[in-house]
């Protein structure tokens, strides 16, 4: 990101203070016992891994998980000393760099086991491994049901140390479907104590994704990995009724009005002309498009802030532009600050609300933030 740069004034603020305090609300929340790994994949939801995680590593997080190798060597580049678990598996010829980079695979095939063990067994060197079990999520994973036999494979490759079991949820955010995540708790109990017999005793036993953590007690272990809660989302991934940390949104969304014009009542706007001014009205064009992001599904049906006031979506959300109805908001110019996402004055509009406006996640929100929205980091520390 080119700082210094005159830039188009389309920009998403990423309040690491706000991290910080979720880091540390969440961490009282679960009890000090528990380890937090802070899970920084996809660009850390779409807020920037690197800046992230230095600030999280700072604050005292010792193990960050990315997807992928070479969002784990992007972090090691930064600078990142503590572990960094790769969670998207091993891929053919990404064994040496595993190694030079200290990287940890969470493998789920013996196929990757082999490859790996022999990698390091050539190496002369002992590799830290963590697997992931299949209890019910269905995606990857060794299967809890035929997992004896694995085990029993696993533990003949000795230049393997599995340093940690784990297993995914795919429930744990809807407590009517407690009795599935109870199963898949008892069946990760059952793995983990195969792994036992066979003398292997990981350093790390985990399950617990945000919603796990926080609404279910008894799946936090002696680790949990957390995601979306460290970025203050959730609003719409946490269940409902129960206690929750208190969590701070950590990305705003903002950007500066391009051009004002006044249309008359029946003239239209945008693409499709899905749009048919029902009074004579004065429009704002945004420098924002669904490339930043910006959902299309919001055309028609989103809203920004300007002045402290919220501005309607009128017509479609196109590539790079948006335009909103700012009748209401006479002293609206060319220049003035936009809330896309954010707080001004006493208006917010959540990552969450566009999510429902969109039929989606929060998470999905932020993640589709787009790579020209230069990234502005506040708070100390980094
Ligand atoms: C992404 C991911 C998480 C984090 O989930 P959140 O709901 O964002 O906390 C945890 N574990 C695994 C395996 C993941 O892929």
């Amino acid at each position: 990101m080119h700082t210094d740069f005159p830039h188009r004034p389309t920009w998403a603020e990423i309040d690491l203070d706000a991290l910080a305090f979720n880091m540390h609300s969440v961490r009282r929340f679960v009890g000090e016992n528990i380890d937090c790994m802070a899970v920084v994949k996809a660009d850390a939801y779409g807020h920037g891994a690197i800046e992230c995680a230095r600030r999280l590593e700072a604050e005292g997080t010792s193990i960050f998980a990315v997807a992928t190798l070479e969002e784990g060597i992007e972090l090691r580049d930064a600078g990142i000393t503590n572990t960094i678990l790769v969670l998207g598996g091993l891929w053919p010829g990404q064994t040496p760099l595993f190694l030079d980079h200290h990287l940890t695979p969470v493998l789920f095939t013996l196929e990757q086991a082999e490859e790996m063990n022999a990698a390091a067994a050539e190496r002369g060197r002992q590799m830290n491994i963590h697997i992931k079990i299949d209890t019910g999520m269905g995606r990857v994973g060794f299967r809890w049901d035929g997992f004896a036999e694995v085990a029993e494979r696993l533990s003949k490759l000795t230049s393997l140390n599995i340093d940690g079991m784990m297993s995914h949820f795919a429930v744990a955010d809807d407590l009517a479907a407690n009795d599935f995540t109870n199963t898949q708790l008892s069946r990760f109990d059952e793995a983990v104590k195969i792994a036992a017999s066979l003398g292997t005793h990981p350093t790390y036993i985990d399950m617990a994704n945000s919603p796990g953590a926080v609404a279910h007690s008894n799946a936090r272990l002696g680790l949990v990995r957390l995601g979306g809660v460290l970025y203050g989302l959730g609003g719409d991934v946490l269940p409902a009724g129960i206690d929750v940390p208190k969590l701070k949104p950590v990305m705003s969304l903002r950007s500066r009005i391009a051009m004002i014009k006044t249309v008359s009542n029946g003239e239209s706007i945008g693409y499709g002309r899905t749009f048919i001014a029902e009074r004579d009205s004065v429009i704002a064009t945004v420098p924002i498009g669904y490339h930043d992001g910006l959902s299309r599904a919001l055309s028609n049906k989103g809203r920004f802030i300007i002045n402290g006031k919220f501005a309607p979506v009128v017509g479609g959300v196109s590539m790079d532009w948006t335009t909103v109805d700012v009748t209401d908001i006479p002293k609206a110019s060319v220049g003035d600050l936009v809330t896309i996402i954010g707080k001004e004055h006493e208006c917010e509009i959540k990552a969450e609300d566009h999510a429902k406006l969109t039929d989606t996640i929060s998470y999905e929100i932020t993640c589709g933030i787009g790579p020209r929205v230069p990234r502005i980091y506040l708070g100390g520390k980094n």
